[in-house]
């Protein structure tokens, strides 16, 4: 096998059990003409069974000595190895309907999922690999303990399904946590968004600041601008009772209010 020493500053737990990856790639279901982009390739676990299925891949890799690996082993011409950091990368570059993949340094997971939200118009799925406990709060829906900030953001954007788990023993070096794989489609163009996206930012990390707590209260400042019956937001509605379209809502009517 290898002789990469695996780095934990870049999150690197590599797939070693084949059903696994089989799962997963049957999962994406490549056609050979699709145009697929995978986060974080490393010791191509994933990365050769997608070329044989595919005319070209696009990695980006970060680790200067697994780049320089992967351009050794693949032929140029199909696969194309962008060296560098996912978070600072315009996905716009690599064209329209993207199939973006990959088993994601958990690191730096929700940076990452947000950082790919901005090109969203750009891509037709995702298919990621990340710690379990991170997908069950993307995917919660509302009334649930993991309904978050994360799932709110997600769920604006995205529809999302868990897929499969995968124990700590299908990587090495195992991580500390069971994994799971998450399906992401962007919503349609005419789905609900909000007028303000950076608005609907504020409204839901402050709402989840708090989330224990009447949003009424968590929201005093702003509260008075709220048109709560209108929206259909109880009086003591928490922040994990209110569903995606109705902070859409919510932060709409805050925009209006000029607040
Ligand atoms: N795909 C391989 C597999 O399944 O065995 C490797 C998965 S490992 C969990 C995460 C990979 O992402 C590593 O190759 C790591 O070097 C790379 N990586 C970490 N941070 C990154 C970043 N910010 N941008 C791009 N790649 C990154």
């Amino acid at each position: 096998m290898s002789q990469h020493q695996a780095r934990k500053r870049f999150g690197q737990n590599f797939l070693t059990d084949d059903g696994v990856v089989e799962s997963i790639v049957r999962a994406i279901a490549p056609a050979r003409d699709d145009a697929v982009v995978e986060i974080g390739p490393g010791l191509s676990a994933l990365t050769r069974p997608l070329l044989e299925r595919l005319d070209h891949l696009t990695a980006v890799e970060i680790d200067r000595d697994l780049a320089a690996r992967l351009r050794k082993q693949f032929d140029a011409s199909r696969l194309t190895v962008i060296e560098a950091d996912a978070l600072t990368v315009d996905f716009s570059q690599f064209g329209s309907a993207l199939r973006v993949v990959g088993n994601l340094p958990y690191n730096i997971s929700s940076p990452l999922l947000f950082h790919l939200t901005a090109w969203a118009d750009h891509v037709r799925d995702q298919h990621f690999m990340l710690q379990r406990e991170v997908i069950d709060r993307m995917v919660a829906k509302p009334g649930s303990g993991d309904f978050s900030r994360l799932s709110v953001m997600l769920q604006s954007r995205y529809r999302m399904q868990k897929l499969f788990d995968v124990p700590p023993e299908a990587f090495d070096p195992p991580p500390k946590v069971v994994s799971a794989i998450v399906r992401m489609v962007p919503l349609p163009a005419d789905r609900l968004r909000p007028k303000s996206d950076r608005a609907f930012e504020t409204v839901v990390a402050r709402a989840f600041s708090q989330r224990r707590k009447m949003l009424r209260r968590v929201l005093a400042d702003w509260a008075a601008q709220v048109p709560w019956e209108a929206l259909d937001i109880a009086p003591t509605a928490r922040a994990e009772d209110i569903s995606v379209d109705r902070y859409i809502h919510l932060s709409d009517a805050l925009v209006e209010a000029g607040v």
